[in-house]
């Protein structure tokens, strides 16, 4: 007969992914960007533009330059998004051909400035490397699919390795 509180003590009680229906952050989530690393660590971007060209709310913005690896024609010199601009529709997330470009569950996304929100990709790489960590986020997207923002992690996930290089 007794229902159980569906009041959250927040920030004393946080949000987890796939907990019970009462503390529940989907795990579909839409939060915090982050710049996936590949297995040598080196961010996977190849600077094409297909995000920023999708982004609705135009808010990324992307400095192509010659890739000093010679698996790629090019890198991202400077890759910024304004997390402040953006709408977090995934539509960044769909569009990038190689996965390099991923929405998270980190959700509490503060700052004092407008400039702290302007995250470059250093600090999304940072983001990567913190959910990865923390096995909240495993890599989900996968090339050819539409709608990966939408879809549920696969059992188990998958996770990459990181390391300082960018
Ligand atoms: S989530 Fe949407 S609005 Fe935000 S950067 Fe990606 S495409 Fe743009
Ligand atoms: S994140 Fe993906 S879609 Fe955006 S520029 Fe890099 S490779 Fe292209």
């Amino acid at each position: 007969m007794l229902k159980p509180s569906v009041t959250q003590q927040f920030p004393e009680e946080r949000p987890q992914k796939d907990k019970t229906f009462f503390s529940l952050l989907p795990a579909n989530y839409r939060g915090v960007h982050r710049l996936n690393r590949d297995e040598q660590g080196r961010t996977k971007c190849v600077a094409c533009y297909m995000c920023s060209t999708a982004c609705p709310a135009h808010c990324i913005d992307i400095v192509a330059a010659p890739s000093p690896w010679p698996d790629r024609e090019k890198y991202p010199e400077t890759f910024v998004i304004d997390e402040l601009r953006c709408i977090y529709c995934g539509m960044c997330e769909q569009a990038c051909p190689v996965d390099a470009i991923e929405l998270t569950t980190l959700f509490d996304l503060t700052g004092f400035s407008r400039e702290e929100m302007m995250f470059d990709k250093e600090k999304l790489l940072s983001v990567f490397d913190e959910t990865v960590k923390m096995g909240t986020d495993p890599v989900r997207t996968r090339t050819g699919r539409l709608s990966v923002a939408s879809e549920l992690p696969p059992e188990g996930g998958v996770t990459t390795s990181s390391t300082a290089q960018m």
